[in-house]
């Protein structure tokens, strides 16, 4: 940095302190803005100046786009918006050069009409990533050594916008290649869960169309039983892709209406017996329990998802449902006492088409299920959550506010 001994300088020197200072404040924000709103009050004394912009480059339209502008001193009392250095930022931006303007009209008193525009511009090797503009309105100039300081922050908030660029752009990749995994995984478990009911529909409705075989009546009946299920199957895979697609978009309303619970979840228990003799159901809950807000079919879906999940993925344990009436609200449980869920797939078990992985083998599914539960869990204004311990089993706790 050079120092011009003739210059009368009225500001603080400008040491190796003061540029470690800079430079720490730089390399500890998280973006442009912050390191931005950190520095001007600790340059301002080594290098007045009234406003200050930092415009960036769009990548896409390639507009300058304000990153940060702040008024302060004679500034703020001018017009403060940054309209000011847009003309100067195109320039700096197009000559990729350091632009210093001075006032035309020396005989000008009036400061506000005497501005030292000093603009520069943010490089990384060859590309032209923004520009700064300082203004000072009337003297003194901006000085080589303040230039020169000028230039060197320019070069380390480039860095910066560098790497903000670089965290948005792996993000940007990060997000398609997130995109991508799912369809993947989507087309994978679609292909799977699709096939194998209508491999089972194909093949049994072939075998009963052949006029070379004869069928007795009981064979005919377990074969077309075979086909009535795999098309329920079919069906509510259909039903959850739906559901999980308008869900996701925001396009399913609520149907709230006054519900009873406890009638609700007997409902849905009878239902479940039906398919599943031998399954033990326990039913805890309170003697009194008042009627909540809810989309009675959309709850009974959750819970029957759950309880089919616990069926599924705990044979064997009995199935528990307790409701419990807590401060602004009520809970649902659905316990099981099976093999439980390991710590590291809890925080993925409600995203679309997660289904863990030793568990695919061991029961249909498509990883649709929780996902929808807990859309429609947060659509009534309440909570879903899992507490699991392996060896122990699992409880799926929902949480209805009396107020949804
Ligand atoms: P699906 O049952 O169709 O696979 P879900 O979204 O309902 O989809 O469940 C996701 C995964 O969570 C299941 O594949 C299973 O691995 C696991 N899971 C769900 N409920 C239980 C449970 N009660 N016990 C153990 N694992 C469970």
């Amino acid at each position: 940095m050079t120092t011009n001994s003739a210059q009368v300088t009225i500001f603080p020197p400008i040491d190796i302190a003061f540029l470690y200072k800079v430079n720490k404040i730089i390399g500890e924000s998280k973006d442009v803005h912050s390191a931005m709103d950190a520095l001007v009050p600790v340059i301002r004394p080594y290098f007045i100046f009234d406003n200050v912009v930092l415009f960036l480059v769009d990548p896409l339209t390639l507009n300058l786009e304000v990153a940060f502008a702040k008024a302060t001193g004679r500034g703020r009392s001018a017009e403060a918006d940054v309209a000011w250095g847009e003309i100067i930022g195109s320039q700096v931006v197009e000559t990729r050069r350091v632009i210093l303007q001075e006032p035309v009209d020396s005989i000008e008193t009036d400061r506000l009409r005497r501005p030292h525009t000093l603009g520069l511009p943010l490089l990384e090797k060859s590309e032209v990533l923004g520009a700064i503009i300082f203004i000072r309105f009337g003297s003194p100039p901006f000085t080589p050594d303040q230039t020169a300081f000028a230039e060197f922050l320019t070069d380390h908030l480039a860095v910066l916008v560098a790497r903000d660029k670089l965290i948005k752009e792996n993000s940007r990749l990060e997000f398609q290649y997130r995109t991508f995994q799912v369809q993947e995984d989507f087309i994978s478990t679609l292909s799977h869960e699709l096939r194998t009911p209508l491999g089972y529909i194909k093949g049994y409705s072939t075998t009963l169309l052949r006029t070379d075989a004869n069928w007795d009546d009981k064979a005919r009946q377990e074969f077309l039983t075979i086909i009535d299920q795999e098309t329920d199957r079919l069906e509510d895979l259909l039903n959850n892709l739906l559901d999980s697609a308008k869900l996701q978009s925001g396009m399913i309303m609520m149907d709230f209406q006054v519900v009873r619970l406890d009638a609700l979840v007997k409902d849905v228990i009878i239902r479940a017996q039906l398919h599943h003799q031998d399954q033990v159901f326990q039913i805890e809950m309170p003697d009194t329990l008042r009627p909540i807000h809810a989309d009675p079919g959309r709850l009974a879906q959750v819970l029957e998802n759950l309880v089919n999940n616990a069926i599924k993925y705990a044979p064997g344990s009995p199935v528990i449902i307790r409701i419990s009436v807590v401060p602004d609200g009520i809970t649902l449980e659905v316990i099981d006492k099976g093999a439980g869920i390991p710590e590291k797939y809890q925080s993925k078990i409600f995203d679309r088409f997660f289904r863990i992985p030793d568990q695919i083998s061991v029961a249909h599914g498509s990883g649709l299920g929780l996902f929808i539960c807990k859309q429609i869990v947060q659509a009534h204004g309440g909570k879903l959550q899992l507490t699991s311990r392996v060896g122990e089993g699992s409880s799926f706790r929902i949480f209805l506010p009396t107020q949804p």
